[in-house]
């Protein structure tokens, strides 16, 4: 069980009338997140991440750990600090290197700080560059080095979970835009082109029921062209107001790319309709990239083939920004007052606030608190139950911190659940809704919602039939 009075949880009191001196640009999620003391702000464009906050990343993890696991992903750890002299080879040196943190080792070394390029795809057409997650290089010079592999080993799905650096001229939006972040990458090799296409398809998917499993509305970004020579890419977005990628949106197929790839022309290039056209902004918080052999030719990067002869590998690369998602998905779903997270990611499941110390009602109500608790162990198990044993305050102030913090229930054990005839407790749900309820229908409730989370986890990955299904539905539909 965890007890909100032993958590640390620095939440900011603010004098009244203070002037707040503005330092960066705030979003209205990480203003909430910092005043409710989950985040800290560090030094400009750093965050530090509080308890409660960190329950939320780390399921965050969990959740996409699972879907690499389930998409064939092996976990690794490469080192933060990646030898320039690597990239030198790659060519990537030459490229804007303004926003890399580099450091030297004694010997005069020097070394890059896991970066992640923020080219846009305009930048990307016109350097004629392939875009990348950070640890390309790293990856791939690795697997160059490592005894000879053979075909009969691949595919190969390695991925690492691991802070990345940036160096921003202006970060801002908190944790949406720091300068350090947590992401996901994950690095594949393949045989050949059509097998490295198949694995783009399926860790895509993987990708999909991810953004589904948050149930926060995503659109997935198309920046294939062909003039690549059939390279492939995706974007997940994130439609914000702070987003700072334009976006044009298909409302008749849901089609959806950058600006930058509709310029050319005014129709929407999947449905061929052009009344349907709006303007949006996305935060990207994932992208995917089936790379070929661009990193594993120059690197030496090969494989034995069926004739054992050596043969580059095909590689793609996939990156999922952490710290991004959780930062944007409260940006998308909270209120200018409250937190909302996905189900997936709340910290807590619900929160129990019991009687004030020496109110009248106070034995009787704590019995009726402790046997709620024991309850609700039992439901969402007793990790996912926070309790507000902070008798000193009173109810109505602990039910203010736990509004705000978006608690998806908030169950009250007060004056009324001492009533001889009827004990009711009142139950607060994050979509607004108050209810006055006897034990076993707030029990219910709570367990209505820890199925719908378990439901949520299993989610399938469709398969391609299904898709091709769906989209024909869909095309129906729309017609
Ligand atoms: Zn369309």
């Amino acid at each position: 069980m965890n007890r909100a009075s032993k958590i640390f949880w620095p939440m900011l009191v603010k004098p009244k009338d203070a002037v707040i001196k503005q330092t960066e640009q705030l979003s209205r999620s990480q203003k909430l997140l910092t005043e409710l003391g989950l985040i800290k702000s560090g030094s400009n464009g750093t965050y530090q991440i509080m308890p409660i906050a960190q329950r939320s990343l780390d399921k965050c993890i969990n959740l996409v750990q699972q879907n690499m696991v389930e998409a064939g992903g092996q976990k690794i750890t490469l080192p933060v600090l990646t030898s320039t002299a690597l990239w030198k080879k790659s060519g990537r040196l030459e490229g804007d290197i303004s926003e890399f943190y580099m450091v030297r080792d004694r010997s005069g070394k020097q070394f890059l700080m896991s970066p992640v390029s923020v080219w846009t795809i305009r930048e990307y057409f016109l350097l004629n560059a392939i875009s990348f997650q950070t640890h390309e290089e790293a990856v791939t010079a690795m697997l160059a080095t490592a005894a000879p592999i053979s075909y009969r080993q691949l595919p190969l799905r390695l991925y690492q979970i691991g802070p990345k650096f940036r160096d921003e001229l202006k970060s801002r939006f908190g944790m949406m835009r720091a300068k350090e972040f947590l992401m996901k990458d994950m690095y594949t090799f393949d045989l050949s082109q059509e097998t490295a296409k198949d694995t783009y398809d399926i860790i895509t998917k993987a990708y999909d029921r991810f953004f589904q499993q948050l149930e926060v509305p995503f659109v997935k970004v198309n920046a294939e062209t062909g003039i690549m020579g059939g390279s492939l890419s995706h974007e997940y977005h994130y439609i914000s107001s702070v987003g700072e990628d334009t976006l044009v949106k298909c409302e008749s197929c849901g089609f959806a790319g950058n600006a930058e790839v509709f310029h050319q022309s005014s129709n929407c290039p999947n449905c061929q309709k052009a009344d349907n056209l709006s303007q949006v902004h996305g935060v990207e918080v994932a992208h995917t990239f089936l790379l070929g052999d661009k990193y594993s030719k120059p690197l030496g990067a090969t494989f034995l083939n069926t004739s054992g002869k050596p043969q580059s590998l095909i590689m793609g690369c996939y990156g999922i920004g952490l710290s991004r998602v959780l930062a944007a998905s409260l940006e998308v779903l909270s209120t200018d007052q409250e937190l909302r997270w996905p189900k997936l990611l709340a910290p807590y499941d619900v929160c129990v606030i019991g009687p004030k110390q020496g109110s009248k009602e106070q034995t009787l109500a704590e019995r009726v608190e402790y046997n709620l608790l024991e309850h609700l162990g039992d439901i969402c198990g007793s990790d996912e139950v926070l309790h507000d044993d902070r008798k000193d305050l009173t109810i109505g102030k602990r039910l203010l911190d736990g509004k705000r913090l978006g608690h998806p229930f908030i169950i009250v054990a007060g004056a009324k659940s001492v009533l001889p005839e009827d004990p009711r407790l009142e139950l607060h749900s994050s979509d607004g809704n108050k209810m006055e309820l006897n034990l076993n229908e707030a029990l219910q409730m709570v367990n209505q919602y820890v199925s719908q989370k378990k439901h949520l986890i299993n989610i399938r990955m469709s398969t391609k039939e299904e898709e091709q299904t769906n989209r024909q539905q869909k095309v129906g539909h729309t017609l």
